[in-house]
């Protein structure tokens, strides 16, 4: 039976291959296809062409996985015997000119491709080392891959100029998801019988100590990821260069700077206003006008007993004595009427 990814969406495949690898898997080969071709061209290109290539996959413009050498079987891709026994490659659809540009679903399946591949055969790691000898004098641990680039084999450009200045990211991201680290923002509370707290180099209490946290310090974990067991917690939270195992940590809600209380004013203004009700003679309505005399517009008659406020009293018209109207609101509404027709409410 073949051997396909999970994350293959179509299979079409091609006549060159080498069949059985002379190699276990332990690289990765990353390429860049000349321009931004779709799975199904590209599959097309490799089952028909007479120029001899193959890929183990490609991953078209819009992200899909086309299989096209199933993984058991050597690809003709990296114009390396040795590699191709050893890797499995991927073509990339990219940019036509320099440097070979992945739009972003590209890139992004690179990375849970080749982690799925990891994943499949037992790697927890996958390695970057950009010096070309270097890395293939390299032996990958049993649990280790390594990415290789097509320019180390042959006169090309390829995988491009974009993706080699992307491939310690690449092995970097690839490698949190094998190490089941999860990005986080989350606050914890350390919580020790008193003592510090050890930041470890690792997440385990064999590695060396690179700091520590007081009892009762609140921080903000840049990762977690998965480590010893500490007492039934696999947990360790990555803050300020090392581990702290989740054992002695409290998960916190998220510290937000609280908010401004109101304050009053140094000298709170006076209180201007005041209660009062209509009191007429005669228990007839009182009229509220537009300024302090009677031949103002009457706003609203207000009826006796009405309650209302008056903020300020005024010189006006003299009526029955009484020059003094009270600047006054009812109901929403304000003028002026005369003050002798108002007491204190
Ligand atoms: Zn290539």
């Amino acid at each position: 039976m073949a051997t396909w990814s999970p994350l293959t969406n179509k299979i079409r495949e091609s006549k060159d291959n080498s069949g059985n690898r002379t190699y276990k898997i332990t690289r990765i080969t990353p390429h860049c296809w000349v321009g931004q071709v779709s799975i199904e061209n590209g599959l097309a290109y490799f089952a028909t062409t007479e120029r001899q290539v193959s890929s183990n996959y490609i991953i078209g413009s819009d992200g899909r996985v086309g299989g096209c050498v199933r993984e058991e079987w050597r690809a003709w891709t990296s114009s390396s015997r040795d590699n191709d026994n050893r890797a499995i490659t991927i073509e990339c659809a990219s940019d036509t000119k320099s440097p070979y540009a992945f739009k972003t679903a590209v890139y992004e399946k690179l990375i849970k491709l080749s982690a799925d591949i990891c994943q499949r055969y037992g790697k927890k790691k996958l390695i970057w080392i950009s010096d070309k000898s270097k890395a293939l004098a390299y032996s990958p641990k049993d649990d280790e891959m390594l990415l290789t680039v097509h320019r180390w084999f042959s006169d090309t450009d390829c995988p491009g100029n974009w993706l080699m200045s992307r491939m310690s990211d690449l092995a970097e991201k690839v490698t949190a998801i094998l190490q089941g680290e999860t990005p986080t923002t989350d606050t914890y509370k350390v919580v020790t019988l008193g003592n510090a707290l050890r930041l470890r180099a690792e997440p385990n209490t064999s590695s060396k100590q690179v700091g520590y946290l007081d009892n009762g310090t609140s921080f903000k974990a840049e990762k977690v990821v998965k480590g010893q067991n500490i007492g039934g917690v696999d947990t360790w939270a990555y803050y300020n260069g090392g581990y702290a195992s989740g054992k002695y940590l409290l998960p916190t809600p998220v510290v937000t700077d609280p908010t401004p209380k109101p304050h009053p004013d140094p000298e709170p203004p006076k209180p201007v206003t005041q209660k009062y009700k209509v009191k007429t003679n005669t228990g007839a309505p009182l009229a509220l006008r537009a300024a302090s005399n009677t031949k103002a517009v009457c706003i609203v008659w207000m009826p006796n007993k009405s309650e209302v406020t008056v903020t300020d009293f005024v010189q006006g018209q003299m009526i029955g004595g009484c020059d003094q109207w009270a600047r006054t609101t009812y109901k929403g509404k304000s003028g002026y009427c005369l003050s002798k027709y108002l007491t204190k409410a």
